[in-house]
């Protein structure tokens, strides 16, 4: 696979020493890399590939990883890009053939309640056009990217890790040391495999295959906007994604045939070529002579398993190496930039001595069970959407979607006072519970309206309510003996403007109180009145950041 799109910066010197060594440079690598150099860590990703991904594949990006891109200022240009192709408001349903009978609406329209909940919303754009937005910022902010170089081999000792870097294009081998290693490697992660760290799950769905192609669809389409459309037929089962004018994108087959119980059914890609794609496109869309043009075939497997730990020393599994679903619901490229989100700023803060290792191991701990949630919730996806005749035995009850997203907590060292019960929820029952993702609240700062989300990123902030004045001292305090910023803010009470009235509700919190939340957006502690002590901060952040081994 090459890509002559992008330059691959594979001519220049190979770094020696670098704080992190990223080895996979797609979706999840690149945001790793971009994620740590927003904060400061200018890290190395080595790609085999010659550049960017060429081919769509992730479409469907989630309230999360939307969040995520504002916060790195990417928003405004990735919903320039996606409306480009795709409708803002389409939507997924099921049909019998695009010219034929609609049988399901899965969802009517992407965002529909989404609106209270986040100020940003998902979004469908191709990871082939997301990756250089990313790739270009990750850059720009000091990252160093090389394609056409394959990490060969890999050792960790007490104080680092030694990476073997092979240099495809010129067959020279060099030497990367590293504090740290992060493997977005992809689903056959070879660092998962030499780490011997297991996977468990569903194990392999189907030998899929994705036909990309061209073809008048418009005239099918029947005025529906949906991003994706599912087939279901006598013949196959799988999906299609197509531009918003119905010209050209593409259609995965999970299965073929009518008889889904079959191993043969579901081995689709044994049995692939060019003619078969044709007669599979002509019945998907439901048209027996459309003139079309198909451009490649690439096999894949839907797998839903997850990764047993994520780290092991100083080497970290994040993305598709840690866990691997189906595209049904499409949860797989989002929680991966969820993995590097979370383990982004733990490392930053571990780098610059502000924080011990202890807070590193609270990325397994926190999103081994997102994982293992996701996995299931996308298990059951296909199951209900492609291969229903197969049963339903094995298959979890049905999470809404937000609960997926944004309504998953984390218990760990780094929540203090994190609530017992069910961690997956729906979010409006979070409130800003210690260890959830903190809520989105409109506020005005200068008269310029402002989410809560905007004030998360790079330090901790205490998130203090009109009567919480006191909290000012407790942050300065906390920072001043952790010799780390933290910022502070008031909500009414002449600091920013709780522009509906909501903060408190949102939050959880009596007037006086405060919420410190993470430079991950995730409420750490909450303090329902004023500060107790001086002190009391500065000790949760101790505990937080497992300052006792820093
Ligand atoms: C048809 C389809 C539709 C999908 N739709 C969605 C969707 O709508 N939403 C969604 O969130 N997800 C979706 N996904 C899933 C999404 O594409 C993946 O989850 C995502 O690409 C994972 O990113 P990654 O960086 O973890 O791994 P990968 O994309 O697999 O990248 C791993 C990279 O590591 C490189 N690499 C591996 N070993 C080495 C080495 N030793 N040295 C150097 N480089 C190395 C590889 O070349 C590769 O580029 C879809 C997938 C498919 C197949």
């Amino acid at each position: 696979m090459t890509n002559t799109a992008s330059t691959n910066g594979s001519s220049a010197e190979m770094p020696h020493d670098v704080p992190v060594l990223i080895v996979g440079g797609s979706l999840v690598g690149l945001t790793t890399a971009l994620l740590l150099a927003a904060r400061g860590v200018r890290a190395l990703a080595v790609e085999r590939h010659a550049g960017t991904a060429i081919h769509p594949r992730a479409g469907h990006f989630q309230i999360r990883t939307t969040e995520i891109l504002r916060e790195m200022g990417l928003e405004d240009e990735v919903r320039q890009r996606s409306r480009e192709t795709y409708d803002p408001e389409g939507g997924i349903i099921a049909v019998e053939s695009l010219a034929g009978k609609e049988l399901a609406r899965f969802v009517s329209n992407l965002n529909v309640g989404v609106d209270d909940r986040s100020p940003t919303g998902r979004i469908f754009i191709d990871q082939d056009v997301l990756e250089p937005i990313l790739r270009r910022r990750a850059e720009e902010l000091g990252a160093t990217l090389r394609y056409r170089s394959e990490m060969t081999s890999f050792e960790q000792d007490a104080d680092g890790v030694r990476a073997v870097i092979r240099d495809l294009d010129r067959g020279k081998e060099s030497e990367v040391r590293a504090k740290y290693l992060v493997a977005a490697d992809g689903n056959r992660s070879r660092v998962r495999h030499a780490l011997g760290i297991e996977k468990h799950g569903y194990g392999v769905l189907s030998r899929s295959v994705t036909i990309y192609f061209e073809a008048d669809c418009a005239p099918y389409l029947q005025g529906r906007n949906s991003g994706v459309f599912y087939v279901m037929n006598p013949r196959l089962r799988g999906f299609f994604r197509l531009n918003r004018v119905g010209q050209k994108g593409f259609l995965a087959i999970n299965t073929i045939g009518e008889d889904v119980t079959r191993d043969e059914a579901v081995n689709v890609s044994a049995v692939m070529n060019e003619e078969l794609a044709r007669e599979l496109l002509r019945s998907a869309i439901g048209v027996p002579e459309l003139p079309m043009r198909v451009r490649q075939i690439i096999p894949w497997e839907a797998e839903a398993s997850v990764a047993t730990r994520f780290q092991q020393g100083r080497v970290f599994i994040a993305g598709d190496a840690a866990h691997i679903v189906p595209p049904n619901g499409g949860f797989g490229g989002n929680t991966g930039v969820q993995d590097a989100h979370n383990l982004a700023w733990k490392l930053a803060m571990v780098l610059k001595g502000q924080a011990g290792p202890g807070l590193l191991e609270t990325y397994t701990v926190e999103r081994q069970p997102v994982g293992a949630f996701t996995v299931d919730q996308a298990y059951g996806r296909y199951a209900t959407r492609v291969v229903p005749e197969r049963g339903t035995d094995n298959v979890k009850p049905h999470a809404d979607d937000l609960i997926v997203e944004i309504g998953y907590q984390y218990r760990s060292t780094a929540i203090v006072g994190a609530s017992d019960g069910p961690l997956f929820v729906h979010p409006d029952e979070l409130r800003g519970r210690p260890g959830s993702r903190a809520p989105h609240v409109w506020l005005e700062r200068n008269g310029e309206r402002i989410s809560t989300l905007d004030l998360f990123g790079q330090s901790f902030v205490v998130l203090a309510g009109s009567g919480g004045g006191a909290w000012r001292a407790a942050a300065e305090k906390g920072a001043g003996a952790l010799g780390l910023p933290v910022d502070f803010v008031q909500v009414g009470g002449g600091g920013l403007v709780d522009v509906n009235g909501k903060f408190l509700d949102a939050y959880g919190l009596a007037p006086a109180g405060a919420a410190l939340v993470r430079p991950d957006g995730f409420v750490a502690w909450r303090a329902e009145a004023a500060p107790r002590d001086d002190s009391e901060l500065a000790g949760v952040l101790a505990s937080i950041l497992d300052r006792s081994r820093a």
